[in-house]
């Protein structure tokens, strides 16, 4: 059942991690956090591919603040390393160290037996632990030339370029594109105009 009360989230960047920095955007020229509730956050991993384990823990009062402290914290060094600056790793890693893990073997109700990692600590670190860590991933392996901001005006979206010309220069070709298109338009009539 779609919740009313949700935001319909952006999936356009072509990588969670980026989607993730994509919960802040412009809309209709505000500055929109996509993050209010806990509820969102939770919506939003999973939507994302990074499921919680439902181990009926409720009262996350701190994950909204915490998904909100590791998004503004990936951003930094998301930047960083696209402007080829040193890395300012320490915050990250005092994230990336709130929790330890372990793998388990779970048999699952129909006979057969899954691998699944178990997270320990606190609540929030535990729920944005895998996020947390593919976030990390990300800013040791990502090939940085393909991760861009995208053109539009006053648009803060990233994506992952992965298109095979590695051309893309928008976050959706529906939004930032055809405004251009529409933009360069108009410069050109001016410029001759009939
Ligand atoms: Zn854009």
């Amino acid at each position: 059942m779609e919740n009313s009360q949700s935001p319909s989230f952006l999936f356009l960047a072509d990588h969670p991690v980026l989607d993730f920095l994509n919960t802040v955007a412009m809309v209709e020229g505000q500055r929109t956090d996509f993050l209010q509730t806990d509820g969102q956050v939770l919506e939003w991993l999973e939507q994302a591919g990074f499921p919680c384990s439902p181990d009926g823990e409720s009262p996350h009062s701190t994950l909204k603040d915490a998904a909100r402290n590791l998004r503004e914290t990936a951003r930094g060094l998301i930047a960083q390393r696209k402007a080829g600056e040193t890395l300012t790793t320490e915050s990250m890693n005092r994230l990336l160290a709130g929790t330890s893990s372990h793998l388990q073997l779970v048999a699952t109700p129909e006979g057969g037996i899954v691998l699944r990692r178990e997270f320990q600590g606190e609540v929030a670190a535990r729920i944005l632990a895998p996020l947390a860590e593919s976030i990390a991933e990300f800013i040791a392996t990502a090939d940085f030339q393909l991760v861009r901001h995208c053109e539009g005006e006053g648009c803060i979206l990233w994506f992952y370029d992965r298109t095979k010309s590695h051309r893309r220069r928008w976050c959706s070709m529906n939004v930032c594109g055809n405004r251009h298109k529409v933009s360069a338009y108009r410069t050109r009539r001016a410029a001759n105009p009939e």
